[in-house]
């Protein structure tokens, strides 16, 4: 359930995740990796700055496997290291610690020259509402730990827990504001769930949808909508009509709407990733 934000969230998130940011030596940036840069927020880079970071780029169960890689692939390039896991269903959660030691590996080097014992390595969580922070920390805590529910920045008193013998995890999750200005962002930040449903209109979303999927998805467009081939060379709203005529909703576009969203959402119609690498990126 996303929040709806105003100046005033964002500045307050601003403060305390910036606040929150001294006490850590890595971030870990949770995106969603249906859509690895529309899910980001570009103030991370500002207020982050001069901290190890670690992209994890969550629900990659519902992302396509190839354009996961290429994802992770383009971030090495850039020297952001980046992990693909699926918290739902508790695959991957292993590679968070690997990489964290990895990237602090100097850190820790350093400190036990100095004759530390037992370094313990800090970190949190930081991401756009819905992209799964909450999920990944009771993975990693092994316990229900992050409540439920969005409200901006870092929510309530803090407190370290133990994720591992050498890594501490701050227990609530630095929530920052999805980005809003690119329209074509918004309309994917919609389709993934991380903006309010009651803040966008269902059938420009789904027709972008529909866009990949007439090429990506025939079978299950077919299987779950009753379109024929003839239908799927149709553009845009009159695949929608054809779709809706099918489902016997009437002119209710809307409804056939919120059914492709929904069924994309749940990843009924394949795994898809709306994201494309930029040209640069090799
Ligand atoms: P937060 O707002 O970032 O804390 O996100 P939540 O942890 O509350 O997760 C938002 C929704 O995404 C919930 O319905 C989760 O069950 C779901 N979710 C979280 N991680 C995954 C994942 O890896 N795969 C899938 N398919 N769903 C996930």
């Amino acid at each position: 359930m996303a929040i709806q934000w105003y100046p005033g969230h964002m500045a307050k998130a601003r403060r305390e995740v910036s606040e929150a940011l001294k006490q850590v030596d890595i971030i870990y940036e949770i995106v969603d990796a249906r859509i690895p840069e529309s899910s980001r927020n570009p103030l991370l880079d500002e207020i982050g700055q001069g901290k190890k970071r670690l992209i994890i780029l969550n629900k990659a169960d519902l992302a396509d496997p190839a354009a996961t890689r290429a994802w992770i692939d383009y971030y090495a390039a850039h020297q952001l290291p980046a992990i693909a896991i699926d918290a739902q269903h508790t695959k991957g959660i292993n590679q968070i610690a690997q990489a964290t030691r990895a990237e602090l590996a100097e850190y820790v080097a350093k400190q036990k020259d100095r004759g530390v014992r037992q370094v313990l390595l800090r970190a949190m969580c930081i991401g756009i509402p819905n992209v799964g922070k909450s999920t990944i920390l009771n993975r990693l805590a092994q316990r229900n730990i992050a409540q439920a529910g969005n409200t901006p920045g870092v929510t309530r008193a803090q407190q370290w827990i133990k994720t591992n013998a050498d890594i501490m995890l701050l227990d609530t999750p630095g929530i920052l504001w999805p980005k809003f200005e690119d329209p074509l962002v918004g309309t994917k930040l919609a389709l993934t769930g991380a903006i309010k449903d009651t803040l966008f209109h269902p059938d420009d979303v789904a027709l972008f949808a529909l866009k990949q999927l007439s090429h990506q998805a025939q079978d299950e467009l077919t299987k779950f909508y009753h379109v024929t081939p003839a239908e799927l060379q149709l553009a845009g709203p009159d695949l929608l009509m054809q779709m809706t005529a099918h489902l016997g909703f009437r002119d209710d576009y809307e409804r056939t709407s919120w059914a492709i969203i929904n069924d994309v959402r749940k990843g009924r119609l394949g795994r898809f990733t709306w994201d494309e690498v930029p040209a640069d990126g090799q």
